[in-house]
């Protein structure tokens, strides 16, 4: 048994935090008890980690992910910007530090192949929890067809790992998520909607109201939860109509308050990824930064409106499209976008969660749950920057393993 005790609990569900408490860790790797310290018995020989003056909180989770993803250029998303082997033990550089900056968990939501999750499972590398979409889908021209402006098509197998995602009609969208469950997928990821694109914006529509339907329907009939890129407008609308899990971006949503309350009933998720826009709006191509600049605002006041309306608003930050090892910053642009510091934490633990579908095992500290959980130096709760500082991630733990122990190291 280890305990990890003295410090301030901020445990995940949006309760005030315990100041003095302590938690105590099992040998299998889950909480046994929390509570105040006078309140927890440590048995006789438990490990004893005094973290005085320190925050616990839950292993952080990000909801968007690219985890093998590398800027947009399109020899990279060929899979021909550098050697496959040269590739992988850079994603794995990339997921050993996303771990370390207190990511415990990571829902890929696209091009992140299973053999990535069983070495992390097995122990070839460290990295976070994952839950992988594979190959999200689109149709001809959508945004998983990725043409060359000359018209080169995008190889037929971009990584031979994974399907290829590009899939038209009722009956080619069923084969192909049944083609993405069969490589492990664990959420079906599709685009219903551009972004940053000449012929494709971000309020256009991929795919009819049948194929979504088709596509939503066929993912539940095989458990998998399905999340879906819409920006705005009817592909949007048909989205959220179909009864998708989470709705990726969103920045539109608030126009549309019949919608929200759609989202709200059926428990849909928003995840505003508001992390990569900050880049597109910069380094983005002529036409993403022109959508980044005009949805903006749009983008901010949707938080409010989804909040109000009872919509969940998770943390994700589209990693991968131009940075990694950061992926905190997100949790400083939706309090930027009127989320109290606490509604953030709980965006990128509790709730998180519940968009992966893990609420039973992570994203909160209460005993029986998997011990995925960080130590930081200092309150989050007065700035929730700190946790953009390495330095200050003093501890991870996953499912009881320490993978970073600044604390007895002085
Ligand atoms: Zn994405």
């Amino acid at each position: 048994m280890l305990a990890l005790t003295n410090c301030k609990l901020i445990d995940g569900t949006g309760g005030p935090p315990l100041t003095a408490a302590t938690v105590l860790v099992n040998a299998q790797g889950r909480i046994e008890t929390v509570g105040r310290r006078e309140a927890v018995t440590l048995p006789p020989d438990c490990q004893v980690i005094d973290i005085t003056g320190q925050t616990l909180l839950p292993g952080l989770i990000d909801c968007h992910d690219h985890l093998t993803s590398f800027g947009y250029d399109l020899m990279g998303r060929w899979g021909r910007a550098e050697p496959r082997s040269t590739r992988a033990l850079r994603v794995a550089q990339v997921m050993d530090e996303t771990l370390l900056s207190g990511y415990t968990a990571i829902r890929d939501c696209g091009w992140l192949d299973i053999g990535y999750k069983q070495a992390v499972e097995q122990g070839l590398i460290s990295g976070p929890r994952l839950q992988l979409a594979t190959s999200p889908l689109s149709p001809i021209q959508g945004t998983q067809d990725r043409s060359s402006p000359s018209g080169h098509h995008q190889p037929a197998s971009p990584d031979p790992n994974l399907p290829r995602g590009i899939a038209d009609g009722v009956e080619n969208v069923r084969a192909m998520v049944r083609e993405v469950v069969r490589v492990g997928a664990d959420f079906i990821k599709f685009f219903n909607t551009g972004f940053g694109r000449e012929t494709q914006s971000g309020t256009t529509r991929s795919y009819t109201p049948e194929e979504a339907n088709a596509l939503v329907d066929e993912a539940h009939i095989h458990g998998k939860k399905v999340a879906c890129h819409a920006i705005g407008g009817p592909g949007l609308r048909t989205a959220v109509e179909a009864g998708v899990d989470s709705i990726e971006h969103g920045c539109l949503l608030g126009l549309e308050p019949d919608l929200l309350k759609m989202m709200a009933d059926r428990d849909i998720y928003l995840v505003p990824t508001f992390t990569v826009f900050t880049f597109h709006a910069v380094h983005g191509n002529p036409h993403a930064q022109a959508e980044a600049g005009e949805f903006r605002q749009q983008h901010i006041d949707t938080v409010q409106q989804a909040l109000s309306a009872g919509v969940k608003v998770v943390a994700g930050t589209d990693a991968g499209g131009w940075e990694h090892g950061n992926n905190a910053k997100e949790l400083e642009l939706l309090v930027e976008a009127g989320m109290t510091r606490m509604q953030a934490l709980v965006a990128a633990t509790g709730w998180a969660a519940g968009c992966l579908g893990m609420e039973d095992r992570i994203g909160t500290i209460e005993s029986g749950k998997l011990a995925d959980l960080i130590v930081v130096d200092g309150d989050p709760l007065a700035g929730v920057a700190l946790l953009q500082d390495k330095e200050r991630i003093r501890l991870v733990m996953k499912e009881g393993q320490v993978y970073l122990d600044r604390i007895s190291s002085g």
